[in-house]
């Protein structure tokens, strides 16, 4: 069987695994994102060190480009991160191995491998982060959704609730966006310490646990998905899935169509959802699904 590589990069680590087409990790790795003439060499040394492989995927932090026809497909695009602007992440591997890459953002693979281990192979699945950003990945038809660019949904704005109406939120593009109101960094903004360090009865758990149903809402309704998959390190407060659960089903009111089979859930991949999206992006890559 192949061995395909699989990266998911992110703004504070990478993730490396060797694995299989069938998303089996048989090694893995993590280092630290320096800047990329740093991190770079030593993600491909460690892959060297693993043996050959066939094809790569990559699942990075955003903003990237994923058209095909640009000539910048593959880079990371404007990014306040150091160093990381226009880095041509795709390109540097295909330049150190010459084998077939998988290229999408870290959310949309981790979608891709939670609707293929749920079996949901030609379905449709939302994958939504919320930690240091909220972001989400869309998997419409068991495709990764690229339009105009990637989705971006931590930057919708939600409706507030009365309790929440004077914070200015944190984004620096919107301010009171989705992310700006209900990230790890709004959320200790205004209460000053994270969300599962604040006493159960607060009453930060009820507006933290309404903007996020108001994202599985939108997505609900604007996408039609059936499944909705919350993870990052904001959704390990214990107890916030089932406060989005059953705000969500009140924001429903008994309307959409497709109520029935509406899922809010953690991820079935616990952590491993980028790091097995990354493989699965190497074997659509290999299998000339996607460019
Ligand atoms: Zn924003």
């Amino acid at each position: 069987m192949s061995r395909l590589g699989g990266i998911e990069a992110g703004g504070t680590k990478f993730v490396l695994a060797v694995g299989t087409a069938s998303g089996e990790i048989l090694a893995r790795h993590s280092l630290p994102t320096d800047r990329p003439e740093d991190t770079l060499p030593k993600v491909a040394d460690w892959f060297d060190s693993q043996g050959p492989l066939a094809a790569l995927g990559i699942a990075s932090f955003g903003p990237v480009d994923l058209d095909p026809s640009s000539s910048r497909w593959g880079y990371i695009t404007d990014t306040p991160k150091p160093g990381w602007s226009q880095c041509d992440l795709a390109g540097f591997f295909a330049r150190r191995w010459g084998v077939p890459i998988g290229f999408d953002t870290d959310v949309n693979a981790a979608a891709l491998a939670e609707a293929t281990f749920a079996g949901l192979e030609a379905g449709t699945l939302a994958y939504v982060t919320v930690g240091t950003g909220i972001g989400g990945g869309l998997v419409i038809n068991g495709q990764p959704v690229h339009g105009a660019a990637h989705p971006e949904m931590g930057h919708l704005y939600p409706r507030r609730p009365k309790e929440d109406l004077s914070f200015a939120g944190v984004c620096p593009y919107h301010g009171d966006c989705l992310e700006g109101l209900a990230s790890g960094p709004a959320i200790r903004a205004r209460w000053g310490m994270p969300l599962s360090d604040l006493p159960p009865d607060h009453e930060a758990h009820q507006v933290i646990a309404e903007y996020l149903a108001q994202l599985c809402h939108i997505l609900f309704a604007t996408n039609a998905v059936g499944t909705v998959v919350l993870g990052g390190g904001v959704m390990k407060t214990p107890g916030l899935l089932a406060r989005v659960q059953d705000r969500a089903k009140a924001l429903d009111a008994h309307y959409l169509p497709g109520r029935s089979r509406h899922v809010i859930r953690s991820p079935g991949l616990k952590e491993d959802a980028g790091a097995v999206g990354a493989l699965l992006l190497g074997q659509r890559a290999l299998a000339r699904l996607t460019p």
